[in-house]
């Protein structure tokens, strides 16, 4: 079990319970929220440790590669993927200002954003902690997708982008992961980190139940301040702020489905929907965020 005595990013002794949220995935057991009352930093409580996690990841929800499956919710979800991977290829050519390059997707899971940019063109490597996702990755995109432990081997100074999409709250060492993706990152190149926001509509609405606390898989609640703060310590610049806008649609429902409540599909779409349109407004308030830092340099 892993104990936190002070604030992980500012080290105040200043912490409480913020709340307790329930494990709805696999175990059903309860987890503490703390709050840090010196940056305001969010955090899990009394988590399993790193060799006693695997079993709470323990079902088929976290590796979704029902490509055949049918019915509808299953063709929306294979419609939104489609529409998130073009919009994410977007946002990397945009962000890089380049066409093509080398990239490095750290959490590749079953390898569809990677895929996405080695057919466009990009020399895109993954990194993938799940057996069989690594191997769905290879064998259905033809992927070069490593293990963890495999990224300290990697050439210094190598890639144009590293992605994190959703990974970076499962790290159980966030600022010794993020020190190695400054080394594998050219000068001045940029990495790209998607967050759920614990300050946003939909965490507001839902609180206990908002289905992106997923303790205690998610170790790290960051919003746009405290990741502001973390990253100070970095090294890296925060240069921007985007959003992905069908998260949420994703999140709400869930989360309705946690509440218990009735036609959790319906309910949940269209509180997502008046989320998603107030965020337009409000990025900071966006129910993920995606963090665009640059490594110093050229
Ligand atoms: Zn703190």
């Amino acid at each position: 079990m892993v104990h936190h005595s002070v604030c992980p990013i500012c080290a105040s002794e200043n912490i409480g319970l913020q709340f307790s949220c329930k494990d709805y995935f696999t175990s059903s057991k309860d987890f503490a929220i703390l709050k840090c009352s010196q940056c305001g930093f969010l955090f899990t409580q009394d988590y399993p440790a790193e060799n006693e996690i695997a079993e709470y990841y323990e079902s088929d929800n976290y590796i979704s590669h029902n490509d055949k499956a049918k019915g509808f919710s299953n063709k929306l979800y294979r419609f939104s993927r489609s529409v998130m991977m073009s919009r994410k290829k977007k946002l990397i050519r945009k962000i890089t200002g380049l066409k093509t390059g080398t990239l490095l997707d750290i959490g590749s899971g079953t390898g569809y954003f990677a895929g996405t940019m080695k057919k466009s063109g990009w020399l895109a490597k993954g990194i993938e902690i799940n057996e069989r996702a690594r191997k769905f990755s290879i064998s259905h995109f033809g992927l070069d997708v490593a293990t963890p432990d495999k990224i300290s081997s990697f050439d210094s100074n190598s890639f144009d982008c590293i992605t994190l999409w959703h990974v970076l709250e499962h790290f159980y060492n966030p600022f010794t992961y993020i020190s190695e993706i400054y080394r594998l990152l050219k000068p001045g190149a940029e990495c790209v980190i998607a967050l759920p926001n614990c300050s946003s509509f939909d965490a507001e609405h839902y609180n206990q139940f908002w289905a992106a606390w997923d303790v205690p898989r998610h170790l790290w609640h960051f919003n746009p301040e405290t990741f502001s703060l973390f990253s100070e310590k970095t090294g890296f610049t925060l240069e921007d702020l985007r959003i992905l806008p069908l998260d949420v649609f994703y999140i709400s429902q869930l989360s309705e489905k946690y509440k218990g409540s009735s036609l959790p599909f319906i309910k949940g779409i269209s509180k997502a929907a008046y989320f998603a349109i107030l965020s337009v407004f409000n990025k900071k308030r966006s129910s993920s965020v995606v963090y665009i830092l640059r490594k110093s340099g050229v």
